[in-house]
């Protein structure tokens, strides 16, 4: 039995794991065309048909909007900017809260703080990571306005559920499906559920334009107020007086041509990209499966989970080695992880101090709502104790027996339990 690399030992891995590359030459050709034509943006910001962008833009959006059969798609830089927009579409208003999960990307809970709405954090089901829908209940007051759900690491929440909570007591659902890419529930993709949903395509996600995001909604008047928002819709103003361009207020969230262009040829490869994910966690599943405090992660029944994050359970007790001096030993070997994934956002200093905006506290001025470290205890424990993350869409997964050599450095550490209990006795404050 091999010495563990953390002991002096050989690592499995004696280079970095090979990263993803997801440029091809189809997106090398689209980004010439458009370098040719010498139009990178077709977006004007005023009345007229430049006011909806250029022909990539536009096209991009067609083929997203037949891929996911919704009435609209509307691009944007990026999906934060799609996740503020929604808050904007939906009329969010100062003192309105919007309850989020606690466990996501920070951009979900400023979504919200940017209309002056409160966000309500609730906690994260055990098994999918995805909000907790009885404490979703819970938190409903007069005051809530929206329900912004996220379908974490590419697992879907309780959609339908929500969706029908939403509906029941008038509320908007909207997914913040950064991650989400081809998830489903029920034969329902993930994103068309809500009555808003958010697409990343950063650089990180199963497919991407460098930066970018893509909203989709079957409404007319929120797809109208999504281009509003995402284009200085204040201008519209000039052209023809309107009554609905009070409470208002454009940005600039617009798509380059260039983006939209590789956007297009990602998105014919996006069936590709996400199955090669599916089929890697599968095999790093069955390969580590039965380990003892090891649960690899699986999906809810009827639910397609995309596998942008593969999240594995870790028991200290079970295992008889602190997380991290196990995660040490893993990374020793050459195996690139994490532990957690980030901190209920509850304990962002913005919410700990109750000041977004300014000097006097604005928007939580208008809300009793406190923010205590140990409000989410589902979410605290999977982050500070449990949870052991691989990220596939960062690797080339394509590449022969990858999986197999990561399951192989799983049972390398597993095999020197007795050297890390040891390790662990010298410092017990690694526990
Ligand atoms: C990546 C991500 C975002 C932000 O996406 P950008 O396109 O980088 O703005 C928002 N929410 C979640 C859950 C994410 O993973």
């Amino acid at each position: 039995m091999s010495t563990l690399a953390l002991l002096g030992g050989t690592p499995v891995f004696d280079a970095p794991l090979p990263r993803d590359r997801s440029m091809g030459p189809d997106e090398r050709r689209a980004i010439l065309e458009v370098m040719e034509s010498d139009c990178l943006s077709g977006f004007y910001g005023s009345a007229g048909p430049e006011f909806h962008g250029g022909p990539k833009v536009k096209a991009f959006e067609e083929a997203w909007r037949h891929r996911y059969g919704s009435r609209h798609a509307v691009s944007v830089n990026s999906a934060t900017s799609g996740l503020f927009a929604a808050m904007g579409a939906i009329g969010i208003n100062p003192g309105d809260e919007v309850i989020v999960p606690c466990w996501t990307m920070s951009a979900t809970a400023m979504a919200p703080l940017v209309y002056g709405g409160i966000p309500t954090f609730v906690d994260v089901e055990d098994e999918t990571f995805c909000m907790d829908i009885d404490a979703v209940r819970a938190a409903i007051t007069p005051r809530t306005r929206a329900i912004l759900t996220v379908n974490l690491f590419g697992h879907p929440a309780r959609l339908m559920e929500l969706r029908a909570l939403a509906d029941k007591q008038g509320l908007y659902l909207v997914e913040d499906n950064a991650q989400g890419p081809l998830a489903q529930e029920n034969e329902r993709k993930a994103g068309t559920i809500g009555h808003i949903g958010v697409f990343s395509l950063n650089y990180h996600k199963h497919i991407h334009t460098g930066e970018g995001g893509m909203c989709v909604t079957d409404d007319d008047r929120l797809a109208e107020r999504l281009t509003l928002i995402r284009n200085h819709g204040e201008n519209l103003m000039w052209d023809r007086p309107r009554d609905d361009l009070v409470n208002m207020v454009g940005f600039n969230y617009r798509m380059t041509e260039l983006s939209a262009a590789v956007g297009i040829e990602q998105l014919k490869r996006i069936d590709a990209r996400v199955e090669g994910r599916e089929q890697f966690a599968a095999a790093l599943s069955e390969g580590t499966r039965g380990l003892p405090g090891w649960s690899v992660p699986h999906a809810r029944a009827g639910c397609r989970h995309n596998y942008y994050v593969w999240l594995v359970r870790f028991d200290a007790t079970l295992v008889g080695v602190s997380r991290t001096t196990f995660s040490k030993a893993l990374a020793a070997e050459g195996f690139e992880h994490a532990t957690g994934y980030v901190r209920p956002l509850y304990d962002l200093p913005i919410f700990q101090q109750r000041r977004a905006f300014g000097r006097d506290g604005y928007p939580f001025t208008l809300s009793n709502r406190t923010y205590q470290t140990g409000m989410c205890p589902v979410a605290e424990r999977l982050h500070r104790q449990e949870a052991v993350t691989f990220e596939p869409c960062a690797y080339d997964t394509t590449t022969p027996a990858l999986a197999d050599r990561l399951i192989e450095a799983i049972h390398k550490v597993y095999d020197h339990r007795e050297d890390l209990k040891a390790i662990d006795r010298e410092m017990p404050s690694t526990a």
